[in-house]
């Protein structure tokens, strides 16, 4: 499954392609940290030829699932961005750098690369993008209390006296137990 679009139907009126990919082949690509929590992802794409060049506007739907940084919980994560990504034809952003200013300066910008001259190829992109849209550090909630570092319960279920016991175990707490022992 691609999102792979030929160029030949498309012009200045801009089309609207929409097309899906498996969110397990997307998920593979993301880091190992997702999982797919739906089987596809919906991609749809806005697109518009002038000659050689592509104008797309590309939004990108899915859902995935991963672990809580903090506590390890399972989270589901929905994905809804958009981008815009410009394609020219076939060696003319290398072509650029010796004919034209402008376009050569088109080199460096991440968001325009070459089409092979009969489709454009959306799949990349879209893996890009999702990983943009997620989160760095997943958390089930912001105020998710994590896990214990002692004993290791979810403090979001449960409770322990770990930060009790160490209190208890920290040098002024046992100065103090000596004071009440001499008493
Ligand atoms: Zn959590
Ligand atoms: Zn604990």
């Amino acid at each position: 499954m691609t999102v792979s679009i030929p160029i030949a139907g498309l012009n200045a009126t801009p089309q609207t392609r929409e097309a899906s990919l498996t969110t397990a082949w997307c998920a593979e690509r993301l880091t190992g940290v997702y999982e797919a929590a739906a089987p596809n992802m919906t991609i749809v794409v806005q697109a518009t030829r002038y000659a050689e060049v592509v104008e797309t506007h590309v939004r990108v739907q899915g859902k995935f699932r991963c672990a809580c940084s903090r506590c390890a919980e399972p989270v589901d994560l929905t994905v809804d961005t958009e981008f815009d990504h410009h394609f020219v034809g076939p060696g003319q952003l290398d072509a650029g750098s010796d004919v034209d200013e402008d376009l050569a300066g088109l080199d460096d910008d991440p968001d325009v690369s070459e089409h092979d001259g009969t489709r454009i190829e959306l799949d990349d992109l879209c893996v890009e993008h999702t990983i943009l849209a997620l989160p760095d550090v997943p958390l089930c909630d912001e105020a998710c209390k994590g896990l214990c570092p002692r004993c290791g319960i979810n403090r979001n279920v449960e409770s322990c006296t770990c930060d009790l016991q160490e209190e208890r175990s920290s040098p002024w707490a046992k100065l103090a137990q000596l004071r009440v022992q001499k008493d």
